[in-house]
């Protein structure tokens, strides 16, 4: 478990039932896993606001932050960016052993914020990161980005290289 890991030990809130606490602290988010992209949180250091509250049978959480991720686009590969806010709920019941009911980030009074802010941080990004919500992607002839490209420049089949159509010809022989 790495030092930037926020744990919060609910134990020593001591807080009785029925009672709430809001906390806001600085989590550090890992890089987040997406389309097989990896995209970096800027800052890497959210600002965190949990509320949690306690109930006779365990306690209810809720965490937001703003997020801001930076990568490639999944398109072109040009920079991009996306600020989403999360906002996750957690309930955690005490002395069960029904899995639905327990949170996979509470164990032993502790809740583990960093693991939990991850979770929610992928959760609440879309499918894709695009540098823009209509990005033409790459040329599949060329490989240039076709953004802002002139299409004409880019129907590359209205003039064949004279080698890819030897090529052709030797499949249709086959
Ligand atoms: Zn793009
Ligand atoms: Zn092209």
């Amino acid at each position: 478990m790495s030092e930037a890991t926020t744990i919060i030990d609910l134990a020593r809130l001591s807080l009785a039932h029925g009672e709430g606490r809001r906390l806001d602290a600085p989590v550090r988010l890992e890089p987040l896993g997406l389309g097989g992209q990896t995209y970096a949180a800027v800052p890497n250091a959210v600002p965190a606001r949990l509320d949690l509250s306690r109930h006779s049978s365990g306690y209810a959480f809720r965490l937001r932050f703003p997020l801001r991720v930076e990568g490639p686009c999944m398109r072109c590969l040009e920079a991009a960016a996306l600020d989403v806010e999360v906002d996750a709920r957690e309930v955690s019941q005490e002395g069960t052993d029904d899995e639905e009911l327990r949170s996979p980030y509470v164990t032993d009074d502790e809740l583990d914020l960093s693991r939990w802010a991850h979770d929610a941080a992928v959760l609440a990004l879309p499918t894709q990161l695009l540098c823009r919500q209509d990005c033409a992607g790459l040329c599949p002839v060329c490989g240039e980005s076709l953004n802002d490209a002139d299409p004409e420049a880019h129907d590359h089949d209205t003039a064949p290289d004279p080698r890819w159509a030897k090529l052709q010809e030797l499949k249709l022989d086959e």
